[in-house]
C-alpha cells in the first residue's frame, strides 16, 4: 500500500536522527511491499530562519492532508541563540504547540520499556526490575489543569492563585476509548489512574472510565490512585501495561517512567486524535549540543516510525520487525556513544541506522 508521511527534521540533531528512520522505514516498504512518500516541511528554528515563523500555515496545511507525521526535534539552545530573543509565540517550542493544536491531538503515548541489555543504566535494583517492564502511558493531552481557568489575585490583602481542573465527559471518553484501543494491541489491562478519593474530576473520569470498559471484555481493568502509582512505579513497574490518566498526572508519571528506563536516546512517543492520525517523535530534544557529529542515537527516532507504523497504519506485523531489529542490534552489542558500555562496540548514527536496516528482511 501507498502512504503519504510528513516529515519534519527540524533543529539540532533532528535531521541526522529522522534520516535513520527514514532509511528503517524504507527497508521496511521494500521487504513488505509498501511505498512511503514523504513530503518535508520546516518546523522550528529552521522555519523562523526561512519564514520568520516557526511554522507557517502551509506547513500545517501539508501535515494535515498526510496520513501521518515523523518528527526529529525542534529547538536551539536557548541560552544562546537568537531563536529565544523574540516573544514566546514565535520561539521554536511555539511550532510544536501550534501543530498539536492544529491536529487536534489529544492523546499522548509514551512507552517505557527496559531492554535487557540496557538493564545497567535503569537506577532502580536487581530484585525490583526482575524480568524488566514494558508500558505505555496513555496520557491527555489538552484538557484539565493546564488548560483551565486560572487568574491570581489579591483577596483581603493575601496574594491568592487559582487553577482550576476541568474535564467532561467527552473528553474523558475519548482519551479512555484510545487507551482501550492501544490494550488490545497489546497486553489488555489498562491501570485508569486518577485520585477519586479528593477530586470530582477524577470521580467522573473513574465513571467514564468504567462505562468505556464494558465495550472492551477481553481488556481487564483496573484503579490507581495516582500517589500509590508514582509509588508502584519503581516498586513493581512490571505490572504495568497501559497507564491511561490525565494531563497533570500523566505529564509527572511519563517522565518518572522513561527515567527508570535510564536511556533518554530510546524514548519513543506518539500523539494522535481521534482518527488513526498521530504525530511521532522521539522524547528527547534537538541535541543542539552534539548535533551535526553523527553521535546522536537514532532508536527512539526509529521506534517512534515503529509506533507510526503500528497505531496509524495497522502494520503491526512491520513495526513488530522493526522493534525486532532495534533488539538484535543491541543483543550484537552495538551502541551508540550515550547508551556504550565496556565491551560493546561503539557506532555513529549512520552507522547504527544502517544496522538496524540490515536486520528487516
Ligand atoms: P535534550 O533532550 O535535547 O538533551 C538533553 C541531553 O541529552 C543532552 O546532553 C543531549 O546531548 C542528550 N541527548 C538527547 N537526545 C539524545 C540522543 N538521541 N542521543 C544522544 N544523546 C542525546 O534536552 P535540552 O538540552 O533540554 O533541550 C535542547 C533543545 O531541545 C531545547 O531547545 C528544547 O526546547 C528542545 N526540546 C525539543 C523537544 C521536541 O522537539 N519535542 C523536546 C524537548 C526539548
Amino acid at each position: 500500500m501507498d502512504y503519504n508521511v510528513t516529515v519534519i527534521p527540524g533543529d539540532g540533531i533532528g535531521p541526522e536522527i529522522v534520516r535513520e528512520a527514514r532509511k528503517v522505514m524504507d527497508k521496511v516498504g521494500q521487504v513488505y511491499g509498501h511505498r512511503f512518500d514523504y513530503t518535508e516541511i520546516l518546523m522550528g528554528g529552521c522555519s523562523i530562519d526561512a519564514y520568520g515563523v516557526p511554522l507557517t500555515e502551509e506547513a500545517l496545511e501539508t501535515a494535515r492532508k498526510s496520513d501521518a507525521v515523523l518528527l526529529g526535534a525542534i529547538g536551539g539552545n536557548v541560552g544562546n541563540s537568537r531563536w529565544y530573543d523574540v516573544a514566546p509565540n514565535l520561539r521554536p517550542e511555539a511550532g510544536l504547540l501550534a501543530i498539536r493544536k492544529g491536529l487536534g491531538l489529544f492523546a499522548n503515548i509514551r512507552p517505557a520499556y527496559l531492554y535487557n541489555e540496557l538493564a545497567e543504566a535503569c537506577p532502580l535494583k536487581k530484585e525490583i526490575i526482575g524480568d524488566g517492564f514494558d508500558m505505555v502511558i496513555m496520557r491527555e493531552l489538552t484538557g484539565g489543569l493546564y488548560f483551565g481557568e486560572r487568574h491570581t489575585e489579591e483577596v483581603d490583602g493575601v496574594m491568592t492563585a487559582v487553577d482550576t481542573l476541568t474535564y467532561n465527559e467527552n473528553e474523558i471518553r475519548r482519551i479512555a476509548i484510545k487507551g482501550f484501543d492501544i490494550a488490545m494491541k497489546r497486553r489488555k489491562k489498562v491501570t485508569s489512574v486518577d485520585k477519586a478519593n479528593v477530586l470530582d474530576s477524577s470521580r467522573l473520569w473513574r465513571k467514564v472510565v468504567e462505562e468505556v470498559a464494558k465495550d472492551y471484555p477481553e481488556v481487564e481493568l483496573s484503579h490507581m490512585l495516582v500517589d500509590n502509582c508514582a509509588m508502584q512505579l519503581v516498586m513493581n513497574p512490571g505490572q504495568f501495561d497501559v497507564i491511561l490518566t490525565e494531563n497533570m498526572f500523566g505529564d509527572i508519571l511519563s517522565d518518572e517512567a522513561s527515567m527508570i528506563t535510564g536511556s533518554i536516546g530510546m524514548l519513543s512517543s506518539a500523539s494522535m486524535n481521534e482518527s488513526k492520525f498521530g504525530l511521532y517523535e522521539p522524547s528527547h530534544g534537538s541535541a543542539p549540543d552534539i548535533a551535526g557529529q553523527d553521535i546522536a542515537n537514532p532508536i527512539a527516532t526509529i521506534l517512534s516510525a515503529a509506533m507510526l507504523l503500528r497505531y496509524s497504519f495497522d502494520l503491526d506485523k512491520e513495526a513488530d520487525a522493526v522493534e525486532a531489529a532495534v533488539q538484535a542490534v543491541l543483543t550484537e552489542g552495538w551502541r551508540t556513544a550515550d547508551i556504550m558500555t565496556e565491551g560493546c562496540k561503539k557506532v555513529g548514527t549512520k552507522e547504527m541506522g544502517d544496522l538496524i536496516a540490515a536486520h528487516i528482511n
